[in-house]
């Protein structure tokens, strides 16, 4: 029980910031003991059917199934390992564990709802919150737990407020004052490599990965100035992500940074790291330190809502000829979010017949950016923008059949072909010299498990 290796063992590392008079280590505290887990588990559940039956009409059920668990970082598992976590900490007059009620914080809350749901007094938030450097108790989110601690009288003895599996400040009275203390828990991280080939989806690659799609938005964003996520991905692409993963006890909370990644099509392989450089700027460069970070997107609107059967209107679907079609077309469902290509101004925002809703953008001198059949403007005439932000939602006003954005972009005034005008725009940011071998130092790890991984799969037999 008393092993001394105990903190070591539980996967975590506290970051004590005591206040006040001296805190008794309490090693024991930090122990899992299994029976305490198995009640904390059984008493949780027997809260949750309890609140099932005092809560009051149907609607207000479904009102707070919505607020008890909203954030997946605070579960049941959360909260007793909080429990034993918290146990070592708090420092009261009492010998027997501190019973816990914890109560979640819910859309529209204050600390005065918080704690009169939980029995106590606007007089207590005071007491708890008056000298609180921590501050934390200021800024509380809905799906927060806010728990409570008294002694026998029913008075309050200790707060705790759980922000996440990774954090929390526990507030306890010593003497005549509330004292807080911020703990937090380092989740241990480690690395995966994931080979994806498409089939259908990028998606549906990445979920039978079992990637989550934080993961997949991620990788977009880090590519979506050299590939068009909407329409380039094909059958047989192959893609190679490495990326870190956070643990607490034993358990996967989040993910983490992708490290490094390639995709890899029958024409090209493009390949990204992460790289942080010496004045602390973080971003992600191709193999000879190019910055993936492009002036313009590939696909200017949420890419994961297009239709990839969409089959741009050669004979125009309502003059019935063949026009010339100087922009490419994404199928998308209206209200599809449409991104400015990059940096500019706003130097049209109007309506037209033909266009409908309409938006152009001029980027530095020479390049501008045109929008069409918007459903929705999202932003006005001389605006300034910035790549990536939402300018309006995909539409279908003007001569559009169905909801699409009608995309062109023009170089010097001319038309171009918004697929191929990256082979003739300015080449993006390199790393100086200065830092180069700084930056090939430090991707020769995730380069040698790229390529590794690469082998492994296409030369699969060669050996
Ligand atoms: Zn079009």
């Amino acid at each position: 029980m008393n092993s001394p290796t105990t903190g070591a063992g539980y996967g975590m590392a506290l970051q004590r910031k005591p206040k006040g008079a001296t805190r008794l280590e309490n090693s024991a505290g930090l122990s899992i003991d299994k029976n305490r887990l198995l009640w904390g588990a059984l008493s949780l559940l027997i809260l949750v059917l309890l609140s099932q039956l005092f809560v009051g009409s149907p609607s207000k059920v479904a009102d707070d199934a919505q607020s008890l668990f909203p954030d997946p970082l605070l579960t049941a598992t959360t909260q007793i390992s909080w429990d034993a976590v918290t146990e070592g900490q708090v420092r009261t007059p009492d010998k027997a564990p501190l019973q816990w009620n914890d109560v979640t914080v819910r859309r529209g809350d204050n600390l005065s709802l918080i704690f009169n749901r939980a029995g106590f007094s606007d007089r207590d938030v005071f007491e708890v919150t008056s000298n609180d450097n921590t501050r934390a108790l200021r800024k509380i989110f809905p799906g927060q737990l806010i728990g409570f601690a008294a002694n026998e009288e029913h008075q309050l003895v200790a707060v705790r407020h759980i922000e996440s599996s990774l954090k929390q400040t526990v507030y306890s009275k010593i003497d005549d004052a509330f004292l807080s203390e911020v703990i937090v828990r380092e989740p241990q991280v480690r690395q995966r490599t994931v080979a994806l080939t498409i089939e259908s989806s990028l998606f549906l690659a990445g979920d039978r990965a079992d990637l989550s799609a934080n993961i997949i938005m991620e990788l977009a964003s880090i590519l979506g100035g050299v590939i068009d996520f909407a329409l380039d991905p094909r059958k047989g692409d192959d893609i190679i992500i490495l990326f870190e993963e956070h643990f607490l006890d034993g358990e996967k909370i989040s993910d983490g940074n992708i490290l490094a990644t390639s995709y890899t099509t029958s024409r090209r392989a493009v390949d990204a790291y992460r790289y942080t450089d010496s004045q602390n700027v973080t971003g992600y460069y191709d193999g000879d330190g190019v910055s993936m970070r492009k002036a313009f997107l590939k696909a200017p609107l949420d890419f994961t809502r297009v239709s990839s059967s969409f089959n741009p209107n050669r004979l125009h679907p309502i003059y019935k000829t063949k026009r010339p079609h100087r922009g490419t077309d994404y199928a998308a469902p209206r209200g599809t979010p449409v991104y400015a290509a990059g940096d500019g101004r706003v130097v049209e925002a109007g309506y037209s017949r033909s266009n409908g809703n309409y938006l152009f953008i001029q980027h530095g001198e020479g390049f501008k950016t045109h929008y069409l059949h918007l459903n929705k403007k999202r932003v006005a005439r001389g605006d300034r923008v910035k790549q990536g932000q939402v300018i309006g939602t995909v539409g279908s006003t003007g001569a559009a059949t169905g909801p699409h954005l009608h995309y062109e972009f023009l170089v010097n005034g001319v038309h171009r072909n918004p697929r191929t005008v990256h082979k003739i725009l300015p080449k993006a940011k390199s790393l100086p010299e200065s830092e180069i071998a700084l930056f090939k130092d430090a991707i020769r790890q995730p380069f040698q498990r790229l390529a590794s991984m690469k082998n492994s799969g296409s030369m699969m037999g060669a050996e």
